[in-house]
């Protein structure tokens, strides 16, 4: 064994999960079904299905064993499997490989194998009792992930099945009760931690500490959400979430009276609305210039936001100072390379600065953190049945979450926590959150349902560890009616067939299936493509006209669609010719988007042929030879029954669909530039409520083309539409 493998193994024994090796071992071998709870870092991920592959090559049937082992993001299965391969001192793709969509790294010889939830759903679909697999794996089940959720039932049917399949279920919290009881009684395994005491000052301590004055106009964040949050103020208040009111209350109820004038006056000058930017900086830039050493870890909600403040601060003379501060991004979507410079130390006297979404809550353990600031919020979807809206904020966290933020900082020696906000408003959080298929829209999952041929939807879903509510599931269901995916009778129709068989939204299906029948596929690619990574157009905060001027010269359709298709267009010419780059810079795109998109089409064409549905080659990239009508039609296809009227006044116009009533475009929108949409109707991708209802992504169709695209032309239904667009028309007259 090399000094370095030596050196590893010292570092694998010295983790608390190796401890429990023998009992984890044991439970695993009495038992079909074992639930796995140890704090976040002790080694779940990383040992135990290692534990697990030793343990079986040592045994009599030697190297038989094929573990499966489920992660909810694709960013953790690649970057564990790169950890445990190294630990093995192996190359990845041997003993140890994963398979994410669009990327994998499996050999003939790989035993263990991380893959998102995602990927083990689609096996089940082509193999219903995974033959072969010996271990199924269920990481991080605490975060309670609709595909989660929906692979337990699977599971726990399967199970009988297969006796001698092992099912391992791992979770950072102490929940593992509400796990267990939900498979008979399965036994439970904790691994116990150890943390240093970590110091938690909320945000009265903060002011009374630092001397740091709230104002009403320090509280600004420089990025878009603020901008919207200003908006939804000026439209009619709806409904507010019961959390909000909560922290509202109690707010009012809080006097503060132990703490300063000072204090007490910064505290009601405080912007609960607001992640608190300058407050940030000034927090990073004290323990930069009084503390010891230990990296600082910042929780924030989104890489907007992380982006922004990323700017902001690489602009500040001590936090900008590389010479003393390496400063990174942690989410969800960044790049290989900056993902190894979060786990490594920096050289003596730099001290690292993550910036980073919930991901670094449980799944990517940083070892050397000291401080933590935490901004209290978190973005997540929610959706509300009764208006059938999801619905987008960065919202509270749950009481669990802020203790695992305050968790990660005590892991090498004693630290500290900065929660920005007041003791009262932590007081008033919920203990923990709403698992996500009590909070999400179900279309795409009671798809899944009927393509792994599960029987009725509703009886399938009431089988859950907690059952979503009767209208999400309804909803969900005519949703599938009405754009024909499912029949009467809640069967897979032919069109239904076809989106199961993509793996994506049924809006962007149904444009790839009609844009490949129709001879415009390319197009609708780049559509497709574009809407499933991050918005490519740029909008940095010193350089707003110019990044919107950019944007205008693609943006002459009234299509945000569109608008992206011709972007696309031109980073693939100047590309060719090896100027991508600099295109993208000249027009405000992100060269990783558009890289991003390329191969994303890519994939979704070898998809489409394998399930017969084009025998070509896409046309070529570098004429606009499309009809923008016939792509207006297909996008309207896809995106019905999301739509709304445009009803124009003397100066501009205001839109509204029939749920809603009026609603608002995202300032980023083509459609939110002109006072005029020579258009009746835009039909849309999203709506998200933050107060009032938001529209993402719309492009702007003519009646002829809503009356004969949207609903489904493939159910030739033509009456109950003309029906059901008849009662709109009526509602808007
Ligand atoms: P858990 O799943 O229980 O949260 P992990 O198995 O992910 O814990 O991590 C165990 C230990 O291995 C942690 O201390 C973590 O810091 C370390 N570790 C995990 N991944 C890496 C990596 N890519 N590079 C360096 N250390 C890592
Ligand atoms: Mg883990």
């Amino acid at each position: 064994q090399s000094p370095e493998g030596r050196k590893m193994m010292e570092f694998r024994r010295s983790l608390p999960a190796y401890k429990e090796k023998d009992a984890i071992l044991s439970a695993i071998l009495q038992n079909q079904v074992v639930i796995i709870s140890g704090e976040t870092g002790c080694g779940k991920t990383t040992q135990i299905p290692q534990f697990i592959l030793e343990s079986e090559i040592n045994s009599v049937h030697g190297a038989m064993c094929n573990i499966v082992c489920t992660q909810p993001r694709r960013i953790s299965a690649m970057s564990v499997s790169e950890r445990i391969a190294t630990e093995r001192g192996e190359k990845l793709g041997d003993t140890v490989g994963y398979k994410v969509r669009l990327e994998g790294m499996k050999g003939r010889d790989t035993h263990l194998l991380f893959c998102t939830t995602g990927i083990l759903l689609r096996r089940l679909l082509a193999d219903r009792n995974l033959k072969g697999v010996t271990h199924v794996i269920v990481d991080e089940i605490h975060e309670r992930g609709m595909n989660e959720d929906f692979l337990l039932i699977v599971l726990k049917d399967l199970l009988p099945r297969r006796p001698e399949l092992r099912l391992i279920l791992m979770s950072a919290t102490l929940d593992a009760e509400l796990f267990s009881s939900y498979f008979g009684g399965a036994p439970m395994v904790h691994i116990p931690g150890f943390t240093y005491p970590v110091r938690t000052h909320f945000l009265e301590n903060i002011l009374e500490r630092t001397g740091y004055q709230l104002t009403p106009y320090n509280q600004i964040d420089d990025y878009g959400m603020e901008k919207m949050w200003k908006m939804s103020k000026q439209a009619p208040r709806k409904r507010k979430s019961p959390i909000v009111s909560a922290v509202e209350e109690a707010l009012k109820a809080a006097d503060f009276k132990d703490y300063s004038v000072q204090t007490r006056e910064s505290l009601s000058c405080w912007n609960p609305d607001c992640l608190g930017f300058n407050l940030i900086e000034y927090l990073l830039c004290y323990i930069c210039e009084n503390e010891g050493p230990g990296a600082v870890l910042v929780f924030l909600t989104g890489w907007e936001d992380i982006n922004s403040l990323k700017d902001k601060l690489q602009g500040h003379p001590v936090v900008g100072d590389t010479s003393r501060v390496l400063l990174l991004a942690c989410h969800g979507s960044m790049a290989s390379e900056e993902q190894k410079l979060i786990f490594d130390k920096p050289e003596d006297g730099i001290r690292k600065i993550v910036l980073a979404t919930n991901i670094a809550e449980t799944s990517i353990t940083i070892n050397d953190v000291v401080f933590v600031i935490d901004c209290g919020k978190a973005k997540e979807t929610s959706y509300d049945a009764l208006n059938n809206t999801p619905c987008l904020l960065p919202s509270w966290i749950s009481k669990v979450s802020a203790q695992q933020r305050k968790g990660r900082a005590g892991r090498v020696q004693p630290g500290e926590c900065y929660h920005l906000y007041p003791r009262c408003v932590y007081d008033a959080f919920a203990d923990c959150q709403l698992p996500e298929i009590l909070r999400t829209p179900l279309q795409s999952l009671c798809l899944q349902i009927k393509s792994l041929k599960l029987g009725s939807i509703s009886e399938f879903l009431s089988r859950a560890l907690q059952s979503p509510e009767y209208l999400a599931v309804q909803n969900a269901i005519e949703y599938l009616k009405i754009i024909g995916a499912l029949d009467e009778n809640e069967n897979l129709t032919v069109l239904g067939r076809y989106l199961t068989m993509l793996p994506m939204e049924p809006k962007l299906g149904k444009m790839l299936i009609l844009g490949a029948i129709l001879n415009c596929l390319d197009p609708m690619l780049s559509v497709v493509a574009a809407l499933s990574v991050r918005d490519p157009f740029l909008a940095p905060m010193d350089k707003k006209e110019l990044a919107e001027a950019a944007k205008a010269q693609f943006s002459r359709d009234y299509s945000d669609h569109l608008a992206l298709v011709r972007a696309f267009e031109g980073w693939k010419v100047a590309d060719r010719d090896l100027a991508g780059y600099e295109y993208c810079w000249k027009n405000f795109l992100s060269a990783q988007s558009m890289k991003a998109i390329d191969s994303l089409r890519k994939e979704f064409y070898s998809l489409l042929k394998d399930i017969g549905l084009v025998d070509s080659n896409p046309v070529n990239y570098n004429t606009w030879s499309y009809d923008e009508h016939l792509l207006r039609a297909i996008i309207c296809y896809g995106l019905y029954p999301g739509i709304c009227s445009v009803v124009h006044n003397e100066k501009s116009f205001s839109l509204k669909t029939m749920e809603d009533g009026q609603v608002l475009l995202y300032s980023n929108s083509v459609n939110a530039r002109d006072s005029r949409i020579p258009y009746p109707w835009l039909v849309f991708k999203e709506k998200i409520k933050v107060n009032s209802v938001f529209l993402r992504d719309s492009t702007a169709v003519s009646d002829s083309v809503l009356l004969l695209f949207g609903g489904g032309i493939s159910k030739g239904d033509m009456d109950g539409h003309l029906k059901m667009l008849g009662g709109c028309l009526e509602f808007y007259m």
